[in-house]
């Protein structure tokens, strides 16, 4: 393998690339620094080295290493760069296009800007503009730049102005083209080390944008995603991907026969018909469609997630501290929130039917665990149930006996077999008891059981594929009027 100066000397014979394009080609050697300082490094290695066959062999005219090391000190002052510039002009030799001079007196048109220091003096980094930018590089046109850093930064800064985010990633999409002519680059010159140029992009802009506007790149959870699309230097656009967020609370459920999230109806599943009188719901309200309008106003998101710890029947209520639940919000522009004026809003638009209290900022890990956590979880119930007869204290107390601490063998119920798995889950029951109303053929238990478990079937046994069941203890048909749900805990 030829030794690395004389690949990047091969490499820019072939194709001119600024330094930060020349880097990236080397981007796997070396650690802890930027392509852009790699592709500097390397360039004025190989220069120097140019130089030195040029002086070692300065009479060897026809020597292919020196005809080649004088090519490459040509190209690359053609290019505009200093350095190579300089060397040219020490050297003698003739560079097309340039303000070098020929021969003594004699200068050509200067079609190419040439720094002051070129002439003499010491070249500073800001002559070399270091990293060395160019426009007439073949790979970027000059989107590796100063300018386009600071473009970038300002299209932020804007969006920053509407949008309120505190961390962030940046992604790119070049032209197909652009990622070609690298591709066949690499193959042709058989390089290895290089990366691609949308990760170099996106850290490039990355690091200006994050000390311009002093917030972190964050690669695992960005508020937002900054996505460049990049035509050539002069086109560079910007959209923004938010990324949702969640808040929890805990909601009570204070009146009977609404379900806890939007039910899409039936027979139009949602899209609207004369049925459900074009509003695509079964059921009119939900807990989710009640809190949703204050949620997404207090966010500006356009629109929410409802994710609760279980649910309970639609004809149930939720009473005691309530059920924990979290939102997810969809492309929120706020996320600093006033919680006690959200709560205030969304307690107004629950009119009554429900309640939040607890709202704070929550996160995606806490809304899986949530979801996830009920089997684990405990819910005290009121169960009012309707009797055949008449039932003695001596059955009631045999029933606690033989309930409390006992595991419960449940088929999946008739009535939700339709959309539920039919198999058998074994929960467990805790506690259990009861309280006597005026009417002797009802009565009120007070039962807690393990999340999941259910509650109307424990009660009617739903003909045998609950077992043990109360109905069936109790030796009479039984049946679940009303249930509320008093608790919710872990
Ligand atoms: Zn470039
Ligand atoms: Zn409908």
């Amino acid at each position: 393998m030829a030794g690395l100066t004389e690949i990047v000397k091969q490499l820019l014979g072939k194709n001119a690339m600024c330094d930060h394009c020349l880097g990236r080609q080397f981007a796997a050697l070396g650690t802890g620094i930027e392509n852009g300082h790699r592709g500097m490094v390397l360039r004025q290695g190989a220069l120097l080295d140019a130089h030195g066959v040029l002086k070692e062999k300065a009479e060897a005219l026809s020597d292919p290493l020196v005809i080649a090391s004088k090519e490459f000190v040509i190209g690359q002052a053609a290019s505009g760069h200093p350095l190579a510039m300089r060397l040219a002009k020490q050297l003698n030799v003739v560079v097309p296009g340039t303000g070098v001079e020929r021969n003594a007196g004699q200068t050509t048109t200067r079609d190419v800007a040439i720094p002051p220091a070129v002439m003499g003096g010491v070249i500073t980094d800001a002559d070399l503009k270091i990293p060395w930018e160019w426009d007439g590089c073949a790979l970027c046109g000059g989107v590796f730049s100063r300018r386009v850093q600071d473009i970038a930064v300002g299209l932020a800064r804007h969006l920053g102005s509407s949008i309120e985010f505190h961390s962030f990633l940046v992604g790119s999409r070049f032209s197909t083209s652009v990622l070609e002519r690298e591709e066949e680059m690499r193959v042709e010159r058989d390089l290895k080390w290089g990366e691609l140029i949308k990760s170099h992009f996106n850290r490039f802009v990355g690091a200006a944008i994050s000390k311009a506007l002093d917030k972190p790149v964050d690669f695992k959870n960005p508020d937002i995603v900054l996505l460049f699309s990049i035509e050539n230097k002069d086109s560079i656009g910007l959209e923004e991907q938010i990324n949702p967020y969640f808040i929890y609370g805990k909601y009570r459920k204070l009146v009977r026969g609404i379900p806890q999230t939007h039910w899409p109806h039936r027979a139009c599943r949602g899209a609207g018909c004369e049925g459900c009188n074009f509003t695509g719901k079964q059921y009119q309200e939900s807990v989710e469609d009640l809190i949703t309008p204050p949620f997404l106003s207090h966010t500006g998101g356009t629109a929410l997630r409802f994710h609760g710890a279980g649910r309970e029947d639609i004809d149930a209520l939720m009473l005691g501290e309530g059920r924990p639940f979290v939102v997810e919000i969809l492309n929120g522009k706020k996320r600093t929130l006033d919680y006690v004026a959200l709560e205030a809003a969304v307690n107004a638009a629950g009119g009554g039917k429900v309640e939040v209290a607890g709202l704070r900022p929550s996160t995606n890990d806490e809304m899986q665990a949530l979801k996830g956590e009920a089997p684990d979880t405990r819910k005290r119930y009121k169960a009012t149930c309707t009797l055949e007869k008449p039932i003695d204290d001596a059955t009631l107390m045999s029933i606690k006996e033989q309930l409390e601490g006992a595991r419960i063998d449940q088929q999946t119920p008739q009535r939700v077999a339709h959309r539920r798995a039919d198999k058998t889950r074994h929960k467990h029951v805790y506690a259990v008891t009861w309280e006597r109303v005026e009417n002797p053929l009802e009565i009120v238990f007070y039962i807690e059981a393990e999340g999941g478990t259910y509650i109307k079937e424990l009660i009617s046994s739903d003909e045998g594929r609950t077992r043990p069941s109360i109905s069936g203890l109790a030796g009479q048909k039984m049946a679940c009027k009303t249930l509320d749900v008093l608790e919710v805990r872990k």
